[in-house]
């Protein structure tokens, strides 16, 4: 199936083009038209399938460049995988004038972050403990968030990242749109979806 079939800004759609895009993966498919409903997700995936696209292209549709504040965070489990997917999500967004995409992983100095945030962005991505010292130092503002991904999810709660994650969605608005992602479905994941997102629709691939 195509991107064009989806009703995505044409500039973007072009720019998936030029990536070689050309159609959209299983997940994808499954998942977009959900995603751009507003709607919570539940994915089951794993890297390779194109799931950085499908949350990324959805944070971008509904991110609006002339309002100042954070709008889309994604929390990844390693600096690792959040340098792939802020890359990914640059790409994406290349065709997008002001768009300011901020990294916040920890292993790097904070101050030079706390500059960047200073400035002002619309996503950031980053990985639980270094977004949250950010949020507790007050460096950093989701109040106006509006879409949030746990990307790996399963993997984040291994590391051990649920009372991060969970204090960090406190500082989220409640009217978010949450998009979960995981290669796994232990209990522990449908806890957190529980507590975490409205009525997910769900996505197996
Ligand atoms: P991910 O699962 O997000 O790590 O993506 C795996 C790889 O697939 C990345 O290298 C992407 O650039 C690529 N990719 C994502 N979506 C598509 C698509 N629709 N067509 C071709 N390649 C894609």
């Amino acid at each position: 199936i195509a991107f064009s079939s989806l009703q995505l800004d044409p500039a973007l759609v072009a720019n998936l083009d030029s990536m070689g895009y050309e159609a959209m993966t299983p997940v994808q498919a499954q998942s977009l038209p959900v995603i751009l409903q507003g709607k919570d997700l539940i994915v089951q995936a794993e890297t390779g399938s194109g799931k950085t696209a499908a949350f990324g292209i959805g944070l971008l549709t509904r991110l609006n460049t002339r309002r100042a504040y954070i709008q889309a965070l994604v929390l990844c489990p390693t600096r690792e995988l959040a340098d792939q997917v802020g890359k990914e999500i640059r790409r994406l967004a290349s065709v997008i004038p002001n768009i300011k995409l901020l990294m916040l992983c920890g292993g790097v100095p904070y101050g030079p972050q706390s500059g960047s945030l200073k400035h002002g962005a619309h996503i950031i991505v980053g990985t639980p403990g270094r977004v949250l010292k950010h949020l507790r130092k007050g460096s950093l503002d989701l109040g106006q968030l509006q879409t949030l991904v746990l990307d790996e999810a399963d993997r984040m709660l291994d590391m051990g990242f649920y009372d991060d994650m969970a204090e960090i969605i406190s500082a989220t608005p409640v009217e978010r749109q949450t998009l979960l992602f995981s290669a796994t479905f232990p209990d522990t994941i449908k806890q957190i979806s529980a507590s975490m997102q409205k009525n997910p629709e769900r996505v197996c691939v």
